[in-house]
């Protein structure tokens, strides 16, 4: 039989909290799940939010298949937390994987895991989670409070609210900020929370773009003929970086699921070095050897497009990005061809803007945290969620870290409350 994952073992403990009230503020995955573990034990939790309904990134991400999670071995998993993999293991170590597979089955909504390892909810939309996430909330004793736009501190030390209705503030018992990052604004997380938790003394690292795309300088006839293009096959390095996948061509530039998973290192060596070189392999499955072998035949009256295609199968936009990147001479050097083949350099500009990315990176620095995820200098404020300063890639690891960091950051605000009752 398969285990559900169960919010409700310890209730007896925080009875007598049952009359405190805790602010969650945002209602994406992370303060959807801060908002889920603080109101199973029965404290009151007023849930606030700027748009007129919850989830919406969440939604965005159930478009193309919500990848939940990942079924790859818990070393691996925590490994995609790169530098922050000290800071996000503990909390999947509570929470991980795992439970948020079991969570999703205590929702009525199977999991299956697709042929990369990555897990999805049955239908791979996020609608019907996110439907029975909400009724379960409203269910227990979270209000919502929609169009609530929070603005920071009063003097007093109240949350502060902008409302359709006009101002508003509360003094809850504690605060859960679960924010979001700074990319997708439209659907709610425009990083606008960054100035205002600086002024209140926490360091943020400022926000940057994760998992995003690069500007190319295309050649105008380059950008007309092969925008919106995939390039398929194929292995894109840089540094230690290798892995094959394909990208988009784009009016601007590359995007999709391989620039992704490089997008980190691309975007810190444009910021350190004012330029980054990606290499792209486009036989991954033929050596150089063959490709020279194979060029060398003579050409006769054919075009140079119809030998490479005929010869080695370069076609279309590969062939477009040959054109684009290698000198008119080496087209007749067959070895030198075959090189630029197997090595297609192509230089990036920059990382595109912060909205257009899928993730930020950045975020209140865990420096600033406790283990609880509270600040420090703020007793009884916690945070979780993207807006804290990790990137992972796609492929589960964002929504599986920001579900475990709410987790952690409502066990703590339970732990602050039960601690406060014997202060
Ligand atoms: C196109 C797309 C596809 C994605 N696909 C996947 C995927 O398949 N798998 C995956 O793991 N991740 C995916 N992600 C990333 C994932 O959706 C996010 O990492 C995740 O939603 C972040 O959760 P969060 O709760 O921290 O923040 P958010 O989901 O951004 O929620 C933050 C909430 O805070 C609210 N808010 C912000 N500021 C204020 C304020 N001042 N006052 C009141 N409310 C405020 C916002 O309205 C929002 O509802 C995708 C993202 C995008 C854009």
């Amino acid at each position: 039989m398969v285990m559900l994952y169960s919010f409700s073992h310890s209730i007896s403990i925080y009875n007598h909290c049952m009359d405190k009230l805790v602010a969650v503020i945002g209602g994406g995955p992370a303060g959807l799940m801060a908002a889920e573990v603080i109101s199973a034990r029965g404290v009151r939790v007023d849930l606030y939010d700027s748009m007129p309904s919850l989830g919406r990134k969440f939604l965005m991400a159930g478009k193309g298949g919500l990848n939940i999670t990942h079924s790859e071995p818990f070393e691996q998993f925590v490994s995609r937390y790169g530098k922050r993999r000290a800071q996000i293991e503990p909390l999947l170590k509570t929470f991980g994987p795992h439970e948020v597979r079991q969570w999703v089955h205590g929702l009525g909504i199977e999991t299956f895991v697709g042929t990369s390892g990555r897990v999805f909810p049955e239908g791979m939309k996020a609608s019907p989670l996110l439907r029975a996430w909400l009724k379960r909330l409203a269910n227990s004793r979270v209000t919502f409070h929609l169009r609530h736009r929070w603005r920071g501190w009063l003097p007093d030390g109240s949350l502060h609210f902008a409302t359709p209705e006009g101002e508003t503030a509360t003094s809850p018992e504690a605060a859960v900020l679960a924010l979001g990052g700074g990319s997708w604004s439209r659907l709610g997380s425009d990083g606008a929370w960054v100035p205002w938790l600086e002024q209140a003394g926490v360091r943020v690292e400022a926000l940057k773009p994760s998992n995003c795309g690069f500007d190319v300088d295309w050649s105008p006839h380059f950008r007309e003929r092969f925008e919106g293009q995939p390039v398929k096959s194929i292995v894109l390095s840089f540094g230690s970086f290798r892995q094959q996948g394909e990208f988009i061509v784009t009016k601007e530039g590359l995007e999709g699921s391989l620039v992704y998973a490089a997008s980190a290192l691309l975007r810190d060596e444009l910021s350190s070095q004012g330029k980054a070189i990606l290499s792209l392999d486009m036989t991954p499955d033929r050596s150089r050897e063959w490709l020279v072998e194979k060029l060398s035949k003579p050409r006769g009256a054919r075009t140079m497009a119809s030998h490479l295609e005929k010869t080695v199968g370069i076609k279309g936009v590969k062939a477009g990005l040959l054109r684009e990147f290698v000198a008119k001479e080496d087209f007749t050097n067959s070895e030198r061809l075959a090189s630029a083949i197997k090595a297609l350099l192509i230089p990036l500009i920059a990382p595109r803007p912060l909205d257009e990315a899928i993730s930020s990176a950045g975020g209140v620095m865990f420096e600033e945290l406790d283990e609880d995820l509270m600040i420090r200098s703020m007793p009884g404020v916690f945070c979780a969620g993207e807006m804290l300063d990790w990137e992972a890639p796609t492929g589960g690891y964002l929504i599986t870290a920001c579900i475990a960091s709410g987790y952690m950051a409502g066990n703590g605000v339970l732990k602050w409350l039960e601690a406060s009752t014997n202060r």
